[in-house]
């Protein structure tokens, strides 16, 4: 997910040099083929929030291998699977969370989300054989990390949080899961977070398995990047941004886990054509804006693209 003031805005614009230095992250099956033609090419996510051209003779053809013009509701299915199901959620809370109502607010977020109005947009992206996301979604367990690897994070060290607390047997192998790499606001991702982007979502094999995780950083330390307002709904800034963004790579995860299935020309995902849009708000108790009801809690979160009725972000379906 962009931060909000800069992002990329487009190939076409030539403001995204700075992807090649993300290629890394996209680990998804390439289709390999004959070169096809350019129409025949959409931008593949990196699932940082903005699209990549690919290397040429290596763009994803379409599930049908015809040409893969944007979609009829404005996004397109590449071919690649989608998370069905339950979809387990494990937390790492990496650095120092001590005393900080994050570690209440964002599990309640995933119980919230689980069979709402708004996960159910999700229900509207589907695989090759028609089977459509579930609106269910559920944490499965949460671990500390105690600085396992410093408080300045390159991506390959995101990468080896998650593998480590796979291979050491403190979370198990998941397939059908995102891992949540929750960084405190004292830690640093260097690829750039707080610069280009406040999460970023991607897969990779682990422990033999094709494992799904995602960054998430305390926008505490970048609230003018990163976060909406500077009171949240529940009274932690920081996190209340956190559920945001957490749930915009999520939901990104769900519909696109390996970067090949539902995105647009430009490579945007679901989520990605929806970043800082809110929708309507309400004013909470204390001064706060919120869009909706999850659990016992409000929230301001991002609306997400309905991939029916021609396409639109919403809060609800
Ligand atoms: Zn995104």
């Amino acid at each position: 997910m962009k931060i909000k003031l800069f992002g990329c805005v487009g190939v076409l614009l030539g403001l995204c040099a700075i992807n090649a230095a993300h290629a890394e992250l996209i680990r998804g099956v390439v289709v390999q083929q004959t070169m096809p033609k350019p129409w025949e090419v959409d931008n593949r996510p990196t699932g940082k929030g903005w699209g990549e051209r690919p290397p040429a003779g290596q763009g994803y053809a379409t599930s049908t291998g015809r040409k893969s013009s944007t979609g009829a509701n404005g996004i397109t299915y590449h071919g690649g699977p989608v998370m069905l199901g339950t979809t387990g959620v494990y937390y790492i809370w990496y650095g120092n969370w001590a005393g900080n109502t994050a570690t209440s607010i964002l599990p309640d977020l995933i119980s919230g989300l689980s069979g709402s109005s708004y996960y159910n947009i999700n229900t509207t992206y589907y695989n090759g054989s028609n089977v459509a996301v579930s609106n269910s979604t559920l944490l499965k367990k949460s671990i500390t990390d105690n600085y396992s690897r410093g408080t300045a994070l390159a991506d390959a060290d995101v990468t080896a949080i998650v593998s480590s607390a796979i291979t050491s047997g403190a979370l198990p192998v998941d397939p059908n899961a995102v891992y949540f790499v929750l960084t405190s606001a004292d830690v640093n991702e260097t690829s750039g977070f707080c610069t280009s982007y406040c999460g970023w979502h991607t897969h990779g094999t682990i422990a033999g398995q094709d494992i799904k995780y995602s960054f998430v950083g305390n926008p505490d330390r970048c609230p003018t990047a990163c976060a909406a307002q500077t009171v949240g709904p529940n009274g932690n800034a920081g996190a209340d941004a956190m559920a945001s963004v957490l749930t915009h790579e999520l939901e990104e995860a769900v519909t696109d886990p390996d970067l090949n299935a539902w995105y647009d020309t430009s490579g945007a995902e679901n989520a990605d054509k929806c970043a800082w849009k809110f929708g309507t708000t309400y004013t909470t108790s204390n001064g706060a804006k919120a869009n909706m009801k999850l659990g016992a809690r409000d929230f301001l979160i991002q609306q997400n693209w309905l991939n029916a009725s021609g396409g639109l972000c919403t809060l609800a379906h």
